[in-house]
């Protein structure tokens, strides 16, 4: 090919199931090779291999009730890497030339937040020097490197954001295989009936993400967003091409309006502040102990900060170090559900009957929060917020059953 001729270029990023075992990563590795062949210049990015992260946390809970976060993102890059080396293996085998790296090699330059660290720039020099070479690029996802050269991890389902940071940085496009084909509207294994969304917005991607549910990680759709490249979530195929799967993108059609998914959480850590003037001992207090910090909800007379339980790496012994009579406290017990739609809002009747169906089901309903694009109830932790998954999806996902986008 001559140099002159622009090389399609795109990332294509496999997760933890798809590399789950060594046939596994052949299968990817003669995937990757396919696209190759067809003239595309491929960066690859894969997850730890099946359950691995899992079990690593699971031994760092073994040696240490609340892990140091540092040497935690120390272990868990060891999985993608492992990933990484083998599928460039298992390329190389099959006669394609191909070089892996870690994320710091790769020039994913990210916070000092150890096991939560945003990605801040991208030097992708080594990346770009490959491709040149006609090699296939490799990287092993969800780890990046501070200023400081600390080696860090991007919080859970990281390995999106690697992807999408790294086709921005490329001018790529950006495939996300995995073992779904695309973004449903609601978690198949909780909730019956979920239909299949063919395109959505950045912003219902991103507040479907941050509601929990586990498609998308939701930085990488912010990088997305900021970049304008489309996100395509597709199924790893057996043999042959993906089937369709769900595009994310900046001209998504035009919205239909109404609730087109529904996720929940079936825990959200808090932090109870017992007066509103507490919120920034409280915001100080979460920094102090490297903690994410999710939705800030702040009346008259108190205040609280919901935190996602993923990321929230040593929540537990750090709260456990409050005074009982200090000026917040922490709080176990609720879950949330949430609708998310674009114009979300506009019907006002879709609030009022979320609550009477929840009421009418004897779930308690915590409290609320809205932005254009969601509205979030907070229930009981557990059955609670699946339950209220099911009955909200039923009726107002699934009772509009005809997908029209
Ligand atoms: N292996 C990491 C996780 O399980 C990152 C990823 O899969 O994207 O969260
Ligand atoms: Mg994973």
């Amino acid at each position: 090919m001559s140099a002159a001729v622009a090389v399609q270029m795109v990332v294509m990023k496999f997760g933890g199931s798809s590399v789950a075992d060594v046939a596994k990563i052949k299968r990817v590795a003669a995937l990757v090779k396919r696209r190759r062949d067809q003239g595309a210049g491929v960066v690859v990015v894969v997850s730890a291999m099946g359950k691995t992260t899992d079990g690593l946390i699971a031994q760092a809970r073994e040696v240490a009730a609340e892990p140091n976060r540092r040497e935690l993102d120390m272990l868990l890059t060891v999985g993608e890497r492992a990933s990484a080396a083998l599928t460039t293996m298992a390329l190389l085998d099959l006669g394609v030339p191909a070089l892996s790296l870690t994320g710091s090699q790769a020039g994913i330059v990210t916070s000092a937040t150890h096991a939560g660290a945003r990605v801040l720039e991208v030097r992708p020099y080594r990346v770009q020097d490959a491709l040149a070479e006609g090699k296939v690029v490799v990287l092993a996802g969800f780890q990046g490197v501070s200023y400081a050269k600390e080696i860090t991890t991007l919080g859970r389902g990281g390995s999106d954001t690697t992807a999408v940071a790294m086709a921005a940085a490329l001018d790529a496009t950006c495939e996300i295989y995995s073992d779904v084909d695309g973004v449903w509207s609601s978690d198949p294994r909780v909730v019956p009936d979920t239909i299949k969304l063919e395109a959505l917005s950045y912003e219902e991607m991103q507040e479907l993400a941050e509601a929990g549910a586990r498609v998308l990680n939701a930085q990488a759709v912010q990088f997305a967003k900021a970049k304008g490249i489309a996100i395509y979530a597709l199924q790893t195929p057996h043999d042959g091409e993906a089937r369709t799967g769900t595009v994310v993108r900046k001209d998504a059609p035009p919205p239909v309006g109404g609730v087109r998914g529904v996720a929940h959480r079936t825990l959200l850590h808090r932090l109870i502040g017992r007066r509103s003037d507490a919120l920034p001992a409280m915001l100080a207090f979460l920094d102090l102990h490297h903690l994410p910090s999710g939705q800030i909800v702040a009346l008259d007379d108190r205040v609280e900060i919901l935190v996602p339980p993923e990321d929230a790496h040593g929540f537990a012994s750090a709260c456990a170090g409050l005074a009982p009579d200090a000026l917040f406290g922490r709080g176990d017990d609720v879950g949330a559900v949430s609708l998310v739609g674009q114009g979300i809002l506009e019907d006002r009747r879709v609030i009022a009957a979320a609550l009477a169906l929840l009421h009418e089901h004897a779930i308690a309903v915590h409290g609320a929060s809205t932005s254009s694009f969601r509205v979030t109830f907070l229930v009981p932790a557990g059955a609670s917020a699946e339950q209220a998954a099911r009955l909200l999806h039923g009726r107002f996902v699934a009772s509009e059953r005809v997908e029209t986008r």
